[in-house]
């Protein structure tokens, strides 16, 4: 590595990010010394991404910096808490500046939006890795689970599902990509995770997960923590433009079973439905009802003649089509 370690880390990560009043000591010692507010909770989420595996060989730096604190931010926002102090342990094949430079401008962007500080991290020699740790807090007592959700609880999610997926297949050139299709891409390279949802979440939804591995997947999977089923009807699925474009079938499969979507996908009981339409217009806020979870275990997807029938492997790998 042309740059020395020490430098580096001077150079890159010193000051990435939001400062922040409850940073004691940040990057520089061997450990960083932070205030939590009294009465809050530490809430503590890690993610990995591995080039070739999370992101393709040759991805633009930024958006890996993106990525790797926005599915931690994702996290923090399924469990309705404040993110706070992230920590980086990056592995790199080699030190180069202009990579350096870009990922930490993904990276810092992102934290800065949501006054996040940078306050430690490992940087080793190898394939190229990304870690991040992730803390932030949330009130004793108040954080979303996915063990809340009863039968009869209303099913909804944030966002357009699927668009990533489906602008990760068109990046691997596994789709045919007729017409516009920036916008899937930069679904996929700059996911937007619904932080402040979340928080305000925590006062109307009885379950919550994130979207990371496909919403149907996902969705089950709240449904299971919270020892119940749910019943998802196609129609009302949130599709974008952009996504439909791609056929009505690629599209209802990629919104269905596509991952890396960062989107947040809750349950909120009826009585209470009337103050979350009040407190956050589902139009204002991004986030559109889905289905509604029932006593019976296993997800139902209604189409228009009736239940469709989803593949036997299970809904994790329906999102290739
Ligand atoms: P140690 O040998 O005690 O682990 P290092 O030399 O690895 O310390 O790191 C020195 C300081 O730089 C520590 O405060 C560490 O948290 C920080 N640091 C190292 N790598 C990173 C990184 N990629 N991002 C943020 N902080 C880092
Ligand atoms: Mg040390």
């Amino acid at each position: 590595m042309a740059l020395s370690e020490f430098e580096l880390i001077e150079r890159y990560f010193r000051r990435c990010g939001a400062p922040r009043a409850d940073v004691r000591l940040g990057v520089g010692d061997d450990a960083a010394l932070l205030d939590c507010p009294p009465g809050a909770v530490l809430a503590a989420a890690v993610d990995t991404l591995v080039e070739g595996v999370h992101f393709p060989r040759g991805c633009r730096a930024d958006s890996i910096g993106h990525r790797a604190l926005a599915v931690n931010l994702s996290d923090l926002a399924a469990m309705g808490a404040r993110p706070a102090w992230a920590l980086l342990a990056l592995t790199l094949p080699s030190a180069e500046e202009r990579w350096l430079g870009e990922f930490t401008a993904g990276f810092a962007a992102l934290a800065r939006t949501h006054q996040v500080a940078l306050v430690g991290g490992d940087t080793t020699h190898g394939p190229l890795t990304v870690t991040v740790t992730l803390l932030g807090h949330v009130p004793a007592g108040t954080a979303l689970r996915r063990s809340g959700a009863a039968a009869g609880d209303a099913l909804f999610v944030s966002g357009t599902p699927g668009d990533a997926a489906a602008g990760l297949a068109l990046e691997q050139g596994r789709l045919p990509a007729p017409g516009k299709t920036e916008y899937l891409r930069e679904r996929f390279l700059f996911p937007t995770p619904r932080v402040t949802l979340g928080e305000r979440l925590r006062e109307y939804a009885s379950g919550c997960i994130d979207v990371s591995d496909g919403l149907l997947a996902d969705a089950l999977k709240l449904a299971e923590a919270s020892g119940c089923g749910l019943e998802l009807s196609a129609a009302s699925l949130p599709l974008s433009q952009p996504l439909r474009a791609l056929g009505a079938e690629r599209a209802l499969q990629f919104a269905l079973g596509g991952g890396d979507d960062y989107e947040l996908c809750f349950t909120v009981p009826a009585q209470r439905l009337e103050r979350l339409r009040a407190a956050l217009p589902p139009g204002q806020w991004g986030y559109t009802r889905i289905g509604t979870m029932r006593a019976e275990p296993g997800a139902r997807v209604m189409g228009e003649e009736g239940e469709l029938s989803l593949p036997a492997g299970g809904y994790d790998h329906f999102s290739n089509p």
